[in-house]
């Protein structure tokens, strides 16, 4: 337990405790730590609580800061005296504390909401169930090229940070629906919703759709003069769009059909369309693979071209991205069998994707906790591509029932290096593995990228 706090009159004046705002932060993690130096800088009166322990890199910074903290406990008297409450993306709206701080109410906004009234930056904010991270790491890239640009949000420094440290022109923010559910005033000048499926809905009372209302959120400020980029091949996005109005400008982008005003792809190319403005793209030459990536380039080049970054530029951007850890990522050939890392695959339609790109028979590491799981839109690929599947969980028996008779190979095991020597000894020249577990990995990992390190640490050591 640690508890720490200045003497008050070292602290601030009475005066001061006048006219100083107090800021409450629930959760001592990045974007917690992040809002506290930032609510510093601008005259808040922080105080930050977690009911968990806080990291030591953590502690650190709000000592050296002179940040007011406490964790493995929430101290009532020191948070519902708050003018505002920061609450971390991760603590769930059904807990008590918040429940209460709702009913005094007290405001509560996401980092997203209260970092971002203080710049002027130009706001990319992405969306979506899947392919948040590497649209969002791939525009950040392409706009790169041209302009001072910061990354945030799951990535790297929390953007309230980045604020704080030096403020950027232009943020490209991957944006989770749970910071979206505390934004008031939040508005993007570029909003993209990459997909929606549901995922999470533990913390959406199971609804579907409250947890597609969480995600549209991220275009309910925009205005006439923003702009809204989304996948019209995704039929909850397009019925969502039917039923209520979107102020802002709308650049669907397509796989399946011509877009007059937004992106579509044709012929291995890309082709982008705004006021009249053409471009377009071969696509032979980049680097991400399969469908969902040529629907993420063509989000990130639609940001790019609207942003009125070259055309040149844009392709030249495509095809020297290196992709993102855990990602379909390729990580070595022993004796002509590709090995690749899609831990990041925690839900079916990632894996779908994931199969979908497959080009040779492949051997396929699968498991975990399942969210819910239903497998049936695998089943073509794992008839057409997965000649064995190894099951990767402490319960694998729906994994079984649903593939058992689907493949000659299906075996299980508990430990990462075993599945991996097992896909060793099955794949043959020209096979792929694949590591792509369509679950959560809590069961026998720290977390996904703990199951992705494993996973490549294993390979390597063949
Ligand atoms: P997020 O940040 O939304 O979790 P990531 O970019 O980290 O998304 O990708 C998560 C998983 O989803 C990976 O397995 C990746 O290969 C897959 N993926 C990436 N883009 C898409 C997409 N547009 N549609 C479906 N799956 C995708």
């Amino acid at each position: 337990m640690d508890y720490w706090h200045f003497t008050r009159h070292y602290f601030h004046s009475d005066i001061e405790d006048k006219v100083m705002k107090r800021l409450v932060i629930l959760g001592g993690g990045e974007s917690g730590v992040g809002t506290a130096l930032l609510g510093k800088q601008k005259g808040y009166q922080v105080f930050v609580s977690d009911k968990g322990r806080i990291q030591e890199k953590y502690k650190d910074v709000l000592l050296n800061n002179e940040i007011e903290f406490e964790d493995e406990q929430h101290t009532a008297s020191l948070i519902f005296n708050a003018d505002v409450v920061m609450k971390s993306p991760g603590i769930p709206d059904k807990v008590a504390l918040v429940t209460e701080l709702r009913n005094a109410a007290i405001p509560i906004v996401s980092e997203i909401e209260f970092a971002s009234q203080f710049t002027d930056a130009t706001l990319v904010a992405i969306t979506g169930s899947n392919g948040k991270t590497t649209t969002a790491s791939l525009t950040h890239h392409v706009l790169c090229a041209d302009f001072d640009v910061g990354l945030a949000g799951n990535i790297g420094d929390s953007f309230a940070k980045q604020i704080n440290d030096k403020d950027h022109e232009n943020y490209v923010l991957e944006v989770s629906s749970f910071q979206l559910d505390d934004i008031h005033q939040f508005r993007p000048k570029v909003a993209v919703i990459t997909n929606i499926t549901p995922d999470h809905l533990d913390r959406y009372d199971f609804k579907f759709e409250n947890y597609i209302a969480s995600k549209f959120r991220i275009v309910e400020n925009q205005t006439r003069e923003d702009y809204f980029i989304y996948d019209a091949d995704d039929e909850v996005i397009t019925e969502h769009i039917k039923q209520h109005q979107i102020q802002s400008k709308k650049l669907p982008f397509s796989l399946t059909k011509v877009i007059e005003e937004g992106a579509y792809y044709k012929d291995n190319k890309i082709i982008i369309t705004i006021d009249n403005n053409q471009i377009i793209m071969p696509t032979d030459n980049i680097t991400l693979e399969g469908k969902h990536n040529i629907k993420n380039a063509m989000a990130a080049s639609t940001v790019a071209h609207l942003l009125k970054i070259r055309k040149q530029t844009i392709r030249e951007s495509l095809e020297n991205f290196q992709g993102v850890e855990h990602r379909l990522e390729h990580v070595l050939k022993i004796n002509k069998v590709q090995y690749i890392n899609d831990s990041k695959a925690t839900n079916v339609n990632a894996t779908y994707f994931a199969l979908e790109s497959m080009d040779a028979p492949t051997v396929w590491i699968v498991g975990g906790v399942d969210k819910g799981n239903d497998y049936n839109e695998l089943f073509p690929f794992v008839n057409e591509k997965v000649k064995a599947i190894i099951c990767l969980g402490l319960d694998n028996s729906k994994l079984f029932d649903a593939f058992g008779n689907m493949v000659d190979i299906i075996v299980e095991t508990g430990y990462m290096s075993e599945a991996v020597k097992i896909a060793y000894k099955i794949a043959e020249a020209g096979d792929n593995v694949l590591l792509s577990p369509a679950c959560a990995s809590f069961d026998l990992f720290d977390n996904y990228e703990d199951r992705g390190r494993q996973f490549k640490k294993a390979v390597r050591n063949l």
